[in-house]
C-alpha cells in the first residue's frame, strides 16, 4: 500500500485519493466512455511537482499517466491504480512579439494560447476546438486550420523543457538534443513530461475569412466529389474541412434542415481579404448551397465556434485514417453512413491537407504522412452508455469501407487499437528511429500510458 501522504508532504499541489471529496470530478477525462480509477492524482502546482511526481511513481513502481488537456480519445491522460500527473493548473503563456515565440506551460489549452497570441496578431497551428490541450496535441503532431500555411503544431515546436524518466529536468532544442526534439515532434508522451513548450508564431488575423457552406444531404455525393478534387490543391493560405453531420438547431444551419443530415463545407482563408472571393469561389460553388456563411470573422471566434457541440462527458468512439483521396465508392459509403447516423451528435470530418506540409521534408520530425491528401475522422458520440455497440458498429462499418484508401493514421486520433496501428502512424523507418530513442531515454518504458513505442 503506497502512502500518498508522503507525496503530499513533498508537493505544492493537491494530492487527490479515492477518499477525497473531489476524487470523482478530478478523475474524469473528456471522453465519458473512459472511466478509470487512479490510486492518486497529483494536481501539479509547478515544475517541481512534475519532478516529484515522476520520482515518486518510479520509486514506488507505480504506473504514471500524464494529463494535460485530458482530451485524448483513448483516455491516455489517466489510468487505473497508478498516479495521474495532472498538469491542468499549469496555465502560463508568455508571448514574445519581437522574436515571435511563445513559451507555454503544459496545462494550457488552445483557447488560452490563441487569446494571448492574438493580442499581438500572432498564432500557431492549434486545434479546431479551443478546449484541447496544447501539450498532448503538439507532442502527437497537431492538425488545425493553419496547417496548410504553417505546418503542423509540432513543426512549430522550437524547444521543450522535459522531465525525463529518471526525474532529470533537461532543455531540448535543435542544438542541445536534436534527435530528442525530432522525437518530441510527433512521438507523443513516450520520452518524458513536457514542463513547457516553445513555439514559433506567425502573423494571423485578427480577422480571417471563414465559415461554412451548407448543403442538404441529397447534394452531398456530387459536392464531395468536387470538393475532393478542389480542396487539396487550394493555395497554401486556404484550408477546407468537409463535415457530414446532423444540422443542430442553431444558426447558420437553416431551420428547414435542423435535425437532418447535411454536408458542411467549412473553410478558412488567411491571405489578403480582397483575394478571398476569387480564391474561395471554387469551394463555395460546389452545388446549390442552402446557406453560405463565409465571411470575415475574428480568428479566435472561429477557433472556439465548435466548442459547444463537443463538451466533455458524452460517450465517444473514433476511427480515423489518412486517405490518399476519395473515389466514387468511398463517397457513396460516406453519404450512406451520414444518412444512417445512429446519433445526432456524431459526425464525419474530412480535412484536406497539402500546402506547405508536403514541402517539409519527411525526416524533419516523427510526425509523418505528410503527403496524405485527406485526414478522415469518424467521430461517434452519444449520451447513453448502454447503446455503445450500435454506435461503435456504425463507425467501424464506415471505416472498414474506406480503409482500402488509407496511407496511414494520425496518432492523436487513435483509440486503443494496438501496436500495429501505432506502427502505421509512423511508418517502419520512423518507428525504428523512435524505438532507438526510447531505448536511450526510457529503457524501462516508464512512460507507457500513451500510444506506446516499447523500447524492446
Ligand atoms: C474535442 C476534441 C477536438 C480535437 N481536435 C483536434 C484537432 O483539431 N486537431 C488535432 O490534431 N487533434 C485534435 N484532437 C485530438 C487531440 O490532439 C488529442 O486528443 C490529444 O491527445 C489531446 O491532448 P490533451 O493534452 O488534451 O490530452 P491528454 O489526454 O491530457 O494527453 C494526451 C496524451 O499526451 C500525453 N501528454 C499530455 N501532456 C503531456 C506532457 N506535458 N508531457 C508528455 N506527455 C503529455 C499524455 O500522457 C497522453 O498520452 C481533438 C480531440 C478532442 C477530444
Amino acid at each position: 500500500m503506497v502512502d500518498f501522504s508522503v507525496l503530499q508532504s513533498h508537493s505544492r499541489g493537491q494530492v487527490i485519493t479515492p477518499d477525497s471529496g473531489d476524487y470523482d470530478d478530478a478523475r474524469q477525462v473528456w471522453n465519458g466512455s473512459i472511466q478509470r480509477r487512479p490510486a492518486a492524482i497529483l494536481r501539479c502546482a509547478g515544475t517541481a511537482d512534475i519532478i516529484t511526481g515522476v520520482r515518486f511513481a518510479s520509486d514506488h513502481g507505480l504506473t504514471l499517466a500524464v494529463r494535460a488537456g485530458g482530451h485524448n480519445i483513448a483516455g491516455l491522460g489517466t489510468c487505473d491504480d497508478g498516479l495521474v500527473l495532472d498538469l491542468r493548473d499549469l496555465r502560463g503563456v508568455q508571448i514574445d512579439p519581437t522574436s515571435k515565440h511563445a513559451r507555454v506551460h503544459p496545462g494550457v489549452t488552445w483557447g488560452l494560447f490563441d487569446d494571448e497570441a492574438q493580442a499581438f496578431g500572432l498564432a500557431t497551428t492549434g486545434g479546431i476546438m479551443s478546449t484541447t490541450g496544447v501539450a498532448g496535441f503538439t507532442l502527437g503532431g497537431g492538425m488545425g486550420w493553419l496547417i496548410r500555411r504553417h505546418g503542423a503544431a509540432s513543426d512549430n515546436l522550437r524547444s521543450v523543457r522535459l522531465v525525463t524518466a529518471d526525474g532529470e529536468f533537461i532543455a531540448v532544442d535543435g542544438e542541445s538534443e536534436p534527435e530528442l526534439l525530432w522525437a518530441l515532434r510527433g512521438g507523443g508522451g513516450n520520452f518524458g513530461v513536457a514542463a513547457s513548450l516553445e513555439f514559433d508564431l506567425h502573423d494571423v488575423g485578427p480577422e480571417v475569412i471563414a465559415g461554412p457552406v451548407i448543403y442538404p444531404l441529397d447534394q452531398a455525393r456530387d459536392v464531395l466529389a468536387e470538393w475532393s478534387a478542389v480542396a487539396p490543391s487550394l493555395p497554401d493560405d486556404a484550408m477546407s474541412i468537409a463535415v457530414l453531420r446532423t444540422a443542430p438547431p442553431d444558426p447558420p444551419f437553416p431551420e428547414h434542415l435542423w435535425g437532418q443530415p447535411v454536408l458542411s463545407v467549412n473553410m478558412m482563408w488567411l491571405g489578403a481579404a480582397d483575394e478571398a472571393a476569387s480564391v474561395l469561389a471554387p469551394l463555395r460553388s460546389l452545388g446549390r448551397p442552402a446557406v453560405d456563411a463565409v465571411g470575415p470573422k475574428p480568428y479566435v471566434a472561429v477557433q472556439s465556434s465548435q466548442d459547444r457541440y463537443w463538451e466533455p462527458g458524452a460517450q465517444n468512439y473514433w476511427k480515423a485514417d489518412y486517405l490518399t483521396g476519395l473515389d466514387d465508392a468511398a463517397i457513396a459509403s460516406l453519404v450512406d453512413a451520414a444518412a444512417h447516423f445512429t446519433s445526432p451528435l456524431s459526425d464525419i470530418k474530412l480535412a484536406a491537407l497539402g500546402g506547405v506540409l508536403t514541402g517539409i521534408p519527411e525526416d524533419f520530425s516523427a510526425y509523418g504522412n505528410r503527403d496524405a491528401e485527406i485526414l478522415l475522422n469518424i467521430n461517434t458520440r452519444w449520451g447513453d452508455a448502454d447503446a455503445d455497440d450500435r454506435h461503435i458498429g456504425w463507425a467501424r462499418e464506415l471505416w472498414t469501407a474506406l480503409h482500402r484508401l488509407a496511407s496511414g493514421v494520425y496518432v492523436n486520433f487513435l483509440g486503443e487499437e494496438g501496436a500495429g496501428r501505432v506502427l502505421q502512424a509512423y511508418g517502419e523507418e520512423k518507428y525504428k528511429r523512435l524505438v532507438e530513442l526510447k531505448r536511450r531515454w526510457d529503457p524501462d518504458n516508464f512512460f507507457h500510458v500513451n500510444q506506446n513505442i516499447p523500447p524492446a
